[in-house]
């Protein structure tokens, strides 16, 4: 990518970028204009945070790697946000892990969709799913209730990043098991993650492929990644961490 006029070495390097993708998504039509908004509170919890991987993070990510391996169908979530900031990304996740791609919008339109659905294409996505919307996700409200039958609906394992805490929820109650990537780990989405990756989604994609990659048909490491990883613990840890620079 040509990306942006700042060199590697400046101290704001990614924050830059991550603002300059964002924006050339709103630009091109991928990402909404509340996608400006929800990048802003990412970014706050972010620098809290020390913009760094944390370990319990990074646990995180490798307890998800190994569901995503673990699943008889797993999904990722693609919405306008991550079509911006990571999209060949997510489609290398998806290589490694064997799951599916599927567009998922909060404000949904047709034309955003479609758009979504050719970058990632363009990215090197084959199948990308969202488009038939032929199924339901039970206790929402008709826009924000559609989702593949064959895609999140019929999934085990889903990977929703940065998602609305409401749909977050409904998902759960769905029996799914929900792997959440937001950096606020007081979020509704967060909470409700059978996974919750506290960690910008720039960093976390990539680390869960390199985890995906050292798992792969290792049936123990991956229970082991899934057994010795606690949720709450992991919250909690995130909790500390803004709060007292605790790594
Ligand atoms: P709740 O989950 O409590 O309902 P919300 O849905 O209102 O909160 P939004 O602003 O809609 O919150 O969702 C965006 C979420 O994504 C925020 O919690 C924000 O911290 C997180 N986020 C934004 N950008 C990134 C990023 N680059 N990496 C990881 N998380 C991010
Ligand atoms: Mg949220």
């Amino acid at each position: 990518m040509s990306e942006i006029d700042v060199p590697e070495s400046h101290p704001r390097y990614e924050s830059l970028l991550t603002r300059h993708r964002i924006e050339d998504g709103v630009e091109t039509g991928i990402t909404s204009k509340q996608g400006l908004i929800a990048q802003g509170r990412g970014e706050a919890f972010d620098y809290l945070l020390g913009e760094r991987t944390t370990d319990t993070a990074a646990a995180a990510e490798r307890a998800a790697a190994a569901h995503l391996l673990q699943a008889d169908h797993a999904v990722l979530s693609i919405n306008g946000n991550v079509a911006a900031l990571v999209p060949g990304e997510m489609v290398t996740l998806a290589e490694a892990t064997g799951a599916d791609l599927e567009v998922n919008l909060f404000n949904r339109t047709a034309a955003r969709m479609e758009r979504i659905a050719d970058h990632l294409r363009e990215h090197g996505a084959e199948d990308v799913l969202g488009l038939t919307a032929d199924g339901r996700i039970p206790g929402l409200d008709h826009e924000r209730a559609k989702v593949d039958a064959d895609g999140i609906g019929d999934a085990d394992v889903v990977l929703v990043p940065l998602e609305d805490g409401d749909r977050a929820e409904a998902l759960a109650d769905m029996g799914k098991t929900e792997l959440v990537v937001d950096l606020n780990p007081l979020s509704r989405s967060a909470q409700t993650a059978a996974v919750p990756i506290v960690d910008n989604i720039i960093r976390a994609v990539p680390a869960m492929t390199e985890h995906a990659r050292e798992l792969a048909g290792d049936e123990a490491a991956q229970r082991e990644a899934i057994e010795s990883f606690d949720a709450a613990e992991a919250l909690s840890a995130a909790e500390r961490a803004i709060r007292d620079g605790e790594l």
